[in-house]
């Protein structure tokens, strides 16, 4: 369960501050899927960082099945987002020099417990049997995509944190990682994914709209 109590985040940059978040306060039950949504600036990715341990909060809390991200060590915070949230980006930040199927094993390198045969099963079911050893510039943006939600499946994670999954892709790239998404969740999976897309809030058990860092 992902609790988000009173959660504000303020930035201070070069034009002065600036509300990301906005008092949010939220429950994500184990196995849901939302979907975000609201207008560019409105917090989105600020809030997809601070679930995923990432954008530390000004105030209020934010916990996982009761433990509170922000008052763990740095080392615990960090053990727990590799054991249980796998990220997924639109700029896919793969390794530009390692081919598809290190990319994927990127994460295990760090002691999780995967291994080849695992990589090259999970990209051959996302249709990259044949490209798995091909490095990110030799593969279209939609292939790109499909290696970093391996990467982030390979993990096993209780919890998918997407921004803007298909945000680069052609609709049919698009359908197919909603797809996998939506393969993720039926399996129990947790999903809270930040997207334009209409079809991903058509799988979404609940969208949630958010305005100038607020829930509304
Ligand atoms: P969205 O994902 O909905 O576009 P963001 O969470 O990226 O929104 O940004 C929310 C607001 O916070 C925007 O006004 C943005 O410019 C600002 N912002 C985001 N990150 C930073 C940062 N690191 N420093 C300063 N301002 C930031």
């Amino acid at each position: 369960m992902i609790v988000l109590d009173g959660v504000s985040k303020v930035y201070h940059g070069a034009d002065g501050e600036v509300r990301a978040l906005d008092d949010v306060s939220l429950t994500v039950a184990p196995g849901e899927f939302v979907a975000v949504r609201g207008p560019s600036g409105c917090g989105k990715s600020t809030l997809l960082l601070t679930v995923g341990g990432m954008v530390r909060p000004t105030a209020g809390t934010m916990s996982i099945d009761g433990s509170d991200l922000y008052a763990l060590g740095p080392a615990r915070r960090a053990r727990l987002r590799a054991e249980r949230i796998g990220f997924v980006f639109q700029l896919f930040h793969l390794i530009p020099y390692l081919n598809a199927l290190d990319n994927v094993l990127a994460p295990a390198l760090a002691g999780m417990h995967s291994d080849r045969s695992e990589a090259a099963a999970l990209l051959e079911r996302l249709g990259m049997g044949e490209r798995m050893h091909h490095r990110p510039p030799e593969l279209s943006t939609g292939e790109r995509q499909r290696v970093a939600l391996a990467r982030a499946l390979i993990k096993r994670p209780e919890i998918i944190l997407a921004d803007e999954p298909t945000g680069n892709l052609d609709p049919e790239n698009a359908a197919a990682v909603t797809g996998y998404l939506a393969d993720f969740h039926r399996d129990g999976g947790t999903i809270l994914v930040v997207s334009h897309d209409d079809l991903a809030a058509e799988n979404a058990d609940r969208t949630l709209h958010l305005e100038r860092g607020r829930v509304v």
